[in-house]
């Protein structure tokens, strides 16, 4: 089952869907932002966030109509695994382990400076629109928000059927880091963003693996430019990221196994495509080539001060 779950993410996008799915890159750039800051909570970066709940006319908190509070939880979450909190499932203390120092929030003003919880509920089955296959150009039609002011993510509604086998989706930020080739970079007129399928946005007792809220983070850590740890399938090009150990396989499950330099691979990396339940490490090189990301590229920069946070 899991590697089914490995080659749709990879394939059944591209085969089936018609989509392609989103890979990435690590860098080895250092980032001194913290170490010249006396005040740690001055380095914070926020986000602001979009939730666009895609249903089909179900009543809030009913299948694909996602509760508020479900929704808030996975914000939560996200920012448990994001600034390696303790006491949570997010919490590590590997040497290598590190707070991202970015944090997410709901956006509290709109597109048109109103206040919003930062969750649009659209009901998609009132539109009469193309369909346009599993992606950002497809679910931008029914709710879109400018990407240079919001990360958009759009929960869609599959059918619970093919829970555990379709996954998310993001696409990359394009920089001059090494691997960007490797991202799903958009076209100009492209829409940008993270898609999840409703059974996996947030926590639930879904039978799969990706039921702890984990398939966000992994989206984000895509859309600030990080790749899977195996990335092109190579020893010697992969992610970029020197303190996550080469692999040129796909890492799923829960079992740590040998990795190309002969010691065992980062099981618990949130990059892998492991079991929710054990992930909790993005290491410090993964973290400077996200900072790398938001200092560098236009339109996630811009992001640190948007009108939506405030
Ligand atoms: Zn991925």
């Amino acid at each position: 089952m899991s590697y089914l779950l490995t080659f749709i993410e990879n394939h059944l996008s591209k085969i089936i869907l018609a989509f392609a799915l989103v890979t990435i890159a690590c860098s080895e750039e250092e980032d001194d932002l913290k170490s010249v800051d006396p005040d740690p909570d001055e380095a914070l970066y926020y986000l602001p966030v979009v939730v666009h709940v895609l249903h089909q006319g179900e009543p809030v908190g009913e299948g694909p109509n996602l509760s508020t509070e479900r929704i808030q939880r996975q914000i939560e979450i996200l920012n448990e695994d994001f600034r390696r909190k303790e006491g949570t499932r997010g919490f590590n203390n590997h040497p290598d382990g590190g707070d991202t120092k970015i944090e997410f929030v709901l956006a509290k003003q709109d597109p048109n400076g109103q206040p919003t919880s930062g969750i649009v509920r659209t009901n998609i089955s009132l539109f009469d629109v193309p369909v346009l296959g599993y992606s950002q150009n497809n679910y931008a039609q029914y709710s879109y928000w400018n990407s240079t002011q919001y990360i958009n993510i759009w929960t869609t509604p599959l059918d619970e059927s093919i829970s555990c086998l379709v996954l998310g989706l993001s696409t990359g930020p394009e920089t001059d880091l090494p691997g960007t080739h490797l991202l799903a970079i958009p076209e100009p007129n492209d829409a940008e963003g993270i898609i999840i399928p409703w059974m996996h946005f947030g926590e639930s007792t879904i039978d799969c693996h990706a039921r702890f809220g984990r398939t966000l983070t992994h989206e984000m850590g895509h859309y600030l430019g990080l790749l899977h740890p195996w990335a092109g399938l190579d020893c010697e090009f992969n992610d970029y990221c020197d303190d996550t150990p080469a692999v040129d396989d796909f890492v799923w499950g829960r079992t740590p196994f040998v990795g190309c330099a002969g010691d065992m691979i980062m099981i618990g990396n949130y990059m892998n495509y492991s079991d929710d339940e054990i992930m909790n490490i993005f290491t410090n090189d993964q973290i400077s080539r996200m900072h790398y990301v938001l200092d560098h590229h236009a339109g996630r920069h811009a992001l640190v001060s948007s009108p939506g946070l405030k």
